[in-house]
């Protein structure tokens, strides 16, 4: 395990680089078959890291940790020749007698940084990008879930030369200004939390570091008075405790048409029951809070509202059932921060703008879910709210789609990956005009005396 990067390994880095091999069609595409099979390879040992950082089952872990880069690497490498070829685009006559294109250049060394949530998914789905773009790159897992950072670290040391990708492992706080101060990144993928995304972005200023963040913040899920609360109550409870509510994309609360309110209520305890049982603690489906601190913060909550369903917790498991909570005040922490556990706050609403306004007290959230088949309902949230991404009638699954990009807004960040759009993350339009030598027009030479008359036809 490495700590910190030194000089050498920097210099190593840099030179690899400057050499032209990682940006040649060949072996961008060898290096992500090899990420692949690497990943084959170390199943069974990044599902057990998974289950002992965070209580994954096997089946969450391959869903959305591992069949998910996958899909990811298969994406790429079926569309990375295409994406490499430059664009030709239109030249203006006045130009004449040139072309123009679009060259998508590698960025250089890139600096990612991963969050605890999804651990390998969340550092490796960057990775494919920041390889298919031609780029070496340095990766820093979460120090929260040790495990599959040992895991990260081990594949990359056996699949690739370290000149091309290190990792270095340990404390966010101590080991990321180090890097970022002593050394200049061509990008910074950080994925995490609005604080640290702040931190980053001061670290990367002296530079003019290019970053892309990716943060987190309040996803509301509308319910609406036509919605199908069989159906909709099913598609929330999943999306909101899978890993425990430790997802960035979780439905963080829902506001539901008072009508409708006690109706979906009976829909999501059923749909809890059917998931986890009667004891979700001893269901293998359900997770676990990642660290005591959270795990504090989280039964803080618990105390601002009233239980419906839940509410259950035991410190030593870190359990905390999967619970709905109502009467929460929109003054109160619960409804102020992301909660990112399994705590699901239940308000109503009369009229759409009651639920909009409520909406905007938290600006920019990452995702806004919109049940109900109205289109200009749909239009209505859709339109009104600034948000990452989304779904209608659904909850979390815009992600699995690499021909959707993902990525927030303000708040919840800058910058979108997945598929071509992390192509396009590590990499940047390089504009090329070139010009032909067979003719070279003497107007647009000084002297420009009683030229004037002919550049105004020429600029109409
Ligand atoms: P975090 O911001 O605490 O940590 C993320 C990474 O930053 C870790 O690798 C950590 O070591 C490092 N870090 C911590 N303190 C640092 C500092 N002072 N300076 C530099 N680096 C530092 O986030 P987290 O708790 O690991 O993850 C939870 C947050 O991430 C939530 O807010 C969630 O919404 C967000 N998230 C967003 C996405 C997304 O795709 N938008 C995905 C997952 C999680």
């Amino acid at each position: 395990m490495e700590a910190m990067l030194t000089e050498s390994g920097w210099k190593g880095m840099r030179d690899f680089y400057a050499s032209g091999t990682t940006r040649t069609y060949q072996f961008r595409k060898l290096q992500l078959e090899r990420l692949k099979v690497a990943i084959k390879e170390n199943e069974e040992a990044i599902s057990a890291a998974l289950f002992q950082d965070l209580r994954k089952s096997k089946e969450e872990a391959y869903t959305t940790e591992i069949g998910f880069m996958y899909a990811e690497i298969s994406h790429a490498l079926k569309h990375l020749r295409q994406w490499m070829q430059p664009t030709t685009v239109k030249t203006p006559v006045v130009l004449f007698p040139s072309s123009s294109k679009i060259i998508p250049a590698s960025l250089g060394v890139v600096l990612i940084i991963a969050p605890w949530n999804y651990p390998f998914q969340l550092m490796m789905a960057p990775l494919v990008g920041a390889i298919a773009g031609g780029n070496c790159a340095v990766l820093k897992p979460s120090e929260l879930t040790p495990h599959t950072s040992a895991i990260i670290s081990k594949i990359i040391q056996e699949t690739f030369d370290p000149n091309f990708i290190k990792v270095i492992e340990g404390d966010g706080a101590q080991v990321v200004p180090g890097l970022m101060n002593n050394y200049r990144f061509d990008n910074v993928f950080f994925t995490g939390s609005i604080a640290v995304g702040k931190e980053i972005n001061k670290l990367a200023a002296p530079q003019l570091v290019p970053v892309t963040l990716e943060l987190g913040g309040k996803s509301p899920c509308i319910v609406d008075a036509d919605a199908d609360l069989a159906v909709a109550a099913k598609r929330i409870t999943w999306g909101k405790f899978t890993n425990a509510g430790q997802t960035c994309v979780a439905p963080d609360y829902v506001l539901v048409h008072k009508d409708r309110k006690a109706e979906l209520v009976k829909h999501m305890q059923q749909a809890i029951h059917n998931f986890y049982g009667s004891n979700p603690q001893q269901s293998s489906d359900y997770g676990r809070i990642v660290n005591e601190r959270r795990w504090i913060t989280l039964t803080d909550f618990l105390q601002q509202g009233k239980i419906i369903e839940g509410g259950k917790t035991d410190k030593e498991d870190l359990y905390i059932s999967p619970t709905l909570i109502e009467n929460v005040s929109l003054d109160q922490p619960i409804m102020k921060e992301e909660i990112f556990g399994p705590l699901l706050p239940v308000l109503s609403f009369q009229h759409h703008d009651e639920a909009l306004q409520i909406i905007k007290q938290n600006p920019n959230p990452l995702s806004l879910y919109y049940f109900g088949n109205k289109k200009e309902n749909q239009v209505k949230f859709l339109d009104e709210v600034s948000f990452g991404g989304g779904c209608i009638n659904n909850t979390l699954v815009h992600l699995a789609n690499a021909e959707l990009p993902f990525g927030g807004v303000g708040n919840s960040g800058v910058g979108s990956y997945h598929g071509k759009f992390s192509f396009d993350t590590f990499t940047r339009p390089k504009s090329v005009l070139e010009t032909a030598t067979w003719i070279d027009p003497s107007v647009k030479y000084p002297p420009y005396k009683g030229k004037l008359k002919f550049l105004k036809w020429f600029f109409k």
